[in-house]
């Protein structure tokens, strides 16, 4: 695993970021999911995912970025407005890292910035989601992993604190971002 992913393996695989929050980097790619988002109205559209994800990532917009200042909203058409796209899929080696061991030494998830502007901002964002990992996991802990790679989405880096989704591992201590990662997301939206 590359220092640089954005997942939600066990092992730790971000280094640790001085306030939490990346700002705009210009990552794209595999590699890059830190980007903040060009605007407070999140954009999403998820493609055939399965009902149990559906739900997560729903539940998490509802109840974990609305409350922020972000706004998120459904637009069942993939075009230019869609800031995130979510996918779902057994993934097996997929940007050449391990899906196949999630929760172990695997990646669960993965937040990827595919399309920055002349700010470094990003676009639009791809979610994907293990289902070798959310078909046999709670839904407390789907709901973590939503919370989590939604976070990306917005720029919020990994936290070792106890109150936030953004810690890596599961079960999540919280299923919220911490105070420190919603003063972000207000500052910033
Ligand atoms: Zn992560």
């Amino acid at each position: 695993m590359t220092a640089a992913l954005a997942c939600t393996a066990l092992s730790p695989a971000w280094p640790a970021h001085a306030d939490n929050y990346s700002g705009a980097t210009g990552s794209t790619g595999c590699d890059g999911g830190l980007n903040e988002a060009d605007n407070a109205t999140h954009t999403f559209h998820y493609v055939d995912l399965a009902e149990h994800n559906e739900n997560a990532t729903t539940w998490a917009r509802a109840n974990i970025l609305n409350p922020t200042a972000v706004n998120t909203v459904y637009d069942s058409t993939l075009d230019d407005l869609t800031d995130v796209v979510v996918r779902d899929q057994r993934y097996d080696d997929y940007c050449g890292h391990d899906w196949m061991t999630p929760g172990n030494s695997g990646v669960v998830g993965l937040a990827s910035c595919d399309d920055d502007n002349s700010a470094n901002e990003c676009e639009r964002h791809t979610v994907r989601y293990n289902i070798n990992f959310t078909a046999g996991t709670t839904t407390a802990n789907r709901r973590g992993l939503a919370c989590h790679e939604l976070g990306h989405t917005l720029g919020l880096a990994h936290r070792t604190s106890s109150t936030s989704c953004m810690q890596q591992g599961y079960p999540k201590p919280a299923l919220a971002y911490s105070t420190h990662d919603r003063d972000h997301l207000n500052d910033n939206y």
